[in-house]
């Protein structure tokens, strides 16, 4: 033995080797080209606020503009536009959420539909049993959820019930099990925590919810398109998610939402608007909810946003969701590895649970410098973003991102730490 050096530790070349493997034997990774900009640099980690657009989308975008809406006009919403709703909505339900036909319906804004059902659910346990006042969610849901359900609280003479959870964690089966009880309505949970990424195990706390004689609506923004959902097999009462994140909508693509067809006809949603009626075209004197779907909706759906979606719920038949969530594992899992060879020696954690299992789609990163980290990775194409306290959030698509984009990004990440810290 002539050498006394330690073990090196392992070298950027070893994190290149382990990129260029994962995405030779990634089954997925010919999608990534489906989509605007995969053929330049730039580094894309913000897949789960904004998702990139596909190229199909941006020319069927152009074609509804010239086709269907300046070729049919008016005519569009008898020959198709007044079913695209419930159509998009099906085919959410058997891609992405695992819902049979006629449970699922593309509305409004992820906020106002989480507020028409929550404040649905309220109403329909409340005036089944007074005693049950209380909304239960957890201090760390995203801040519209926090927010609406204080104000239907407010509306309704109710209360709200507060969890407690740990930053880096999410709500346990213990805190919810503390929470609810004989006073509880209803319960709003994040399937996946839009901070540190947690993924709640939403069989087993529709169940403690159910057994305290709640009902759960789930903000499924933050899994749809990325984790595997369902819906039916695990006993939803009621849920929202986003379409513009993992589903690529677009910026403001309108939201989805789901109701088991066991509670459609006894839930009263609270904006009666003329296109949830019965008879939408005749125009009668008073409200009346259709049955089904069609009384979630309000007014006029906004056909151009759900325009774009459906590529990627193409794309995600395609890929399957299974193999979807393999690949987002798969890369999740390199982004903490990669972030424990290069970040934690300049003092970067990881804010995100290290169990795959228990881990959504995006790895949060924390550094006291990652404010300044991101404003100057925005400034080289490299597009994470930023979460209070201190949270660099690694967005990672999995029909859209490669490894060797994340690997490329965490050393532009290293790069900045390391100037600004
Ligand atoms: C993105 C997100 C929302 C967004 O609601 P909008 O009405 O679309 O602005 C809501 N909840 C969660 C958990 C989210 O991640």
């Amino acid at each position: 033995m002539t050498t006394t050096e330690p073990t090196a530790p392992p070298t950027a070349a070893d994190l290149e080797a382990e990129a260029s493997a994962l995405d030779a034997a990634d089954p997925l990774r010919h999608h990534r080209d489906a989509f605007v900009g995969a053929e330049t640099s730039l580094v894309y980690f913000d897949g789960n606020s904004l998702g990139r657009p596909p190229r199909a989308s941006v020319e069927r975008l152009a074609a509804f503009a010239r086709d269907e809406w300046g070729g049919r006009l008016i005519r569009g919403w008898d020959e198709s536009w007044m079913q695209l709703p419930f159509t998009i909505g099906d085919t959410i339900g058997r891609a992405v959420i695992g819902a049979a036909p006629g449970q699922t319906v593309v509305g409004d804004s992820t906020t106002v539909l989480l507020y028409k059902l929550v404040r649905a659910a309220f109403d329909a346990r409340n005036a089944a049993d007074p005693a049950r006042v209380e909304i239960v969610v957890d201090r760390d849901n995203f801040p519209t959820d926090r927010y609406l359900v204080d104000g239907i609280a407010r509306e309704r003479g109710g209360v709200v019930r507060w969890i407690d959870v740990d930053l880096d964690a999410g709500v346990t089966e213990d805190s919810l099990r503390a929470a609810v009880g004989p006073a509880t309505a209803v319960v709003l949970l994040s399937h996946v925590a839009y901070r540190s990424g947690y993924l709640a195990d939403a069989a087993a706390f529709t169940a403690i919810a159910h057994d305290a004689g709640a009902l759960v609506v789930w903000d499924l923004c933050h899994s749809a398109g990325s984790v595997p959902v369902l819906a039916d097999e695990w006993g939803f009462d009621l849920a929202v998610g986003c379409t513009y994140k993992y589903l690529n909508g677009g910026p403001g693509s309108p939201a989805f939402a789901y109701v088991a067809t066991r509670h459609q006809d006894a839930l009263a949603q609270p904006i009666q608007g003329w296109m949830g009626t019965a008879d939408v075209f005749a125009m009668g004197p008073e409200y009346r909810p259709a049955e089904g779907m069609r009384r979630f909706l309000s007014g006029t759906p906004p056909i151009v946003g759900m325009i774009a979606m459906q590529d990627t719920l193409a794309l995600i038949e395609d890929a399957g969701i299974d193999a979807i969530r393999a690949k987002s594992v798969a890369l999740t899992g390199f982004a903490v590895h990669a972030a424990d060879e290069l970040l934690a020696p300049l003092g970067v954690t990881v804010a995100s649970p290290r169990d795959a299992g228990a881990r959504g789609g995006h790895v949060t990163l924390s550094h006291p410098a990652m404010r300044a980290v991101t404003a100057r990775l925005w400034s080289e194409d490299v597009i994470p973003d930023y979460r209070d306290p201190d949270g660099l959030r690694i967005g990672l698509s999995p029909l859209s991102t490669s490894f060797a984009e994340t690997l490329a990004g965490m050393r532009a990440v290293r790069a900045a730490v390391a100037d600004l810290a």
